[in-house]
This record gives structure tokens, sequence and C-alpha cells, in this order.
């Protein structure tokens, strides 16, 4: 029995082993658990957005690069995909209690992070390095790199004016209308350490189902001057790019992506995220509920795979990412 789980788990042998993937939070910790369950730590990189960082309280934050450690680390609240399991919430309620802003929800253990983490940015170490020791605390094994370790800063045009990403997201919940997306700093900012050397021995790239608009473009920005670019520079030749769709249905499982398609003049759907990323994809993957669309996507000169791509439990995760494995392995 537990020969059969554990073999069902191995990669199948067809498949090309060093795999980069590209996460934001919630959905890309995900796709990276599910990944990091199959394949060994020397095969997985994730790159994380950090167009989400921001300061605020005097702390450095790293929304998504936190919540991808703390998924790898098994340290994430189930419940909500971010922040710390068994948390508690005492400083920032002593914050609100202080006539300070109480808008971001910061948990105890997690301002541990935030506050060492700004204590040796000021002392001039790179994010990537700082990510890499926490992760050695926190017994994660595979590797886990911030896209840049220079500040690249996610902008949300909208009909109330241009706004500071957590400002639109957390602080107004998304709530005006999106016109267009700016990220600042990306035009000098360099992918972090290991960032290329990861993308250079890599076999295959992954684009998790995360946020097309604020979590994985800012990747691409970051790791390319133009996006459209990618497969000029040899992605997709030889070096399969595959893109699993967070759009199911034409909804979100969570967040506003759907919202920002629709808002952007276009009809959300896995087609429209095929399409976001048709200069750069060799591969789909969308929901057996999106079905019908896949024979369009194959007419972007992208192969599709239709499978179940809702992650509720660590099994659906480890499922997921072995059939994006085999996929890719069939390529
Ligand atoms: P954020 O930075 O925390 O918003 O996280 P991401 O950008 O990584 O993830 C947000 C996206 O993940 C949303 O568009 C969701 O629809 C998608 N998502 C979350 N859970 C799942 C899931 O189980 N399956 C799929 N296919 N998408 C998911």
């Amino acid at each position: 029995m537990t020969q059969t789980s554990s073999n069902k788990n191995r990669p199948p042998s067809t498949v090309r082993r060093r795999i980069v993937a590209l996460a934001g939070g919630v959905g890309g910790a995900k796709l990276a658990q599910g990944l990091a369950q199959i394949l060994p730590p020397e095969d997985l990189t994730v790159i994380v957005n950090t167009g989400d960082d921001f300061e605020h309280l005097g702390l450095y934050i790293c929304p998504d690069l936190d919540t991808v450690c703390y998924t790898l680390a098994g340290l994430a609240n189930p419940e909500t995909g971010w922040g710390r399991v068994d948390e508690t919430w005492n400083v920032i309620a002593n914050v609100e209690r202080l006539g300070g802003p109480s808008w971001f929800r910061l948990g105890d253990q997690d301002i541990a992070t935030h506050l060492e983490r700004t204590r040796r940015l000021k002392g001039g170490q790179p994010l990537s390095q700082i990510t890499k020791d926490f992760c050695k605390a926190w017994d994660v094994k595979h590797t886990i790199l911030p896209m840049s370790d220079s500040p690249v800063r996610t902008m949300v045009d909208t009909d109330e004016g241009e706004l500071a990403f957590q400002e639109y997201f957390v602080h107004r919940r998304c709530e005006p209308k999106v016109k267009g997306f700016r990220f600042d700093g990306v035009e000098v900012a360099e992918p972090a350490i290991g960032v290329r050397e990861a993308l250079d021995s890599a076999d295959a790239i992954v684009i998790c189902p995360s946020n097309p608009w604020v979590s994985v473009d800012p990747i691409l920005a970051t790791l390319t001057p133009s996006p459209l670019s990618l497969r000029e520079r040899g992605w997709g030749e030889g070096k399969p790019v595959i893109a699993v769709s967070p759009i199911i249905g034409g909804k979100t499982v969570k967040g506003p992506a759907a919202k920002m398609y629709a808002e952007l003049g276009i009809e959300p759907s896995a087609l429209a995220v095929a399409r976001h990323y048709r200069n750069i994809l060799t591969g789909f993957v969308l929901d057996h509920t999106d079905s019908k669309m896949e024979n369009e996507i194959q007419t972007l000169k992208i192969e599709t795979l239709v499978t179940n791509t809702l992650m509720n439990h660590l099994t659906d995760r480890a499922r997921l990412a072995h059939d994006v494995l085999h996929f890719i392995g069939s390529l």
C-alpha cells in the first residue's frame, strides 16, 4: 500500500526533471506544494512575485513570498491560504488600540518574520539570501527565490487614480475599477541572485494558477524587459512553458483576477488566460469545467491538458502536479 502510493508520487520517467515554477501567493503556493511533494529538492525552484511587497508599520512585508514559504514549510493557515497556522493577533490589536493602522492584518508569529527580514535588509543583505536562510530555519528543502532583490512595485491604475497594490487589494478590497497596471522599478530591477541560473538549467517552466495580471506579469516583466520577447529568448523552444488556469468556469477560486479581466473589457475565462500568455506558452492546463474551450486554445498553437485543477486538499495538489509533469513529459 505504502509502496504503491510512493510510486504514484514519483515523477514519470518521460518527464524532464528540472522545473522552475513561477508563483504568486495562494494559487501559486498550492501548486508549488504539489510539485514539492513529487520532485526532489534539487529539481524544483519556485520564483515568487515580489510586486506585492510593501513597507508597513516600519516593516518590510513580502505577502506572496511568505505565503509560498509558509505553505512549503507546512506553517500556513489552511483556512485562509495565507498567514500562519495557530496564529495570535495581540500586536495588531494593540496597534489598533493606539490608533495605528490595522487594515493589513499581521499575526504575531508573522510579525517575527517581518521584523527579522527588515533588520537584515537594513543591514544590507539581499532578499534572496534572507529567504534562503529563513527557508533553512523552517526546514523548507526546495529552493524559493524572490523574483528580484530590488524593489518592483505593482501599481494599479483605477477609476479613482493610481493606487499602490496593497492599498487597492487589502485597504480598498479591490473596489476601485481597474484600468491597467504598472510595475514601478521593473526597468532597473535585475532578477534575484540564482534566478537566471535556475531558468537556464530548467527543463521546463510552469506558470502556476496565479493571478496573471498582478502575480505572474510582474515576474515575467522582471525576467525580461518585454514579456513578448520570451519566446525569442529561447523560452518555449525546447524548454516547454506551461500554465495552469487560475480561472475555472469563468470565476476565480479566490481573489480579483476575474474581476480584473471583466473591468479591462475581457470576458474572464480559461481561454482569456491562455490568450494572455499566448506568446510564451507551449502548453496550457484547464479544468474539465472549461473543456469546451480546448479546441479554441489549440488554435493558438498551444497544447492542452484538461484535468481537475481545483486544489482543495494536499492530495489534489500532488495529483495536479503529477498531471502537469506527465503533460510536460508528453510535449
Ligand atoms: P495571491 O497573490 O495570494 O492573490 O495569489 P495568486 O495570484 O498565486 O493566486 C490567486 C489565483 O489563484 C486566483 O486567480 C485563484 O483563482 C487561483 N487559485 C486559487 N486556488 C486555486 C485552485 O485550487 N485551482 C486553480 N486552478 N486556481 C486556484
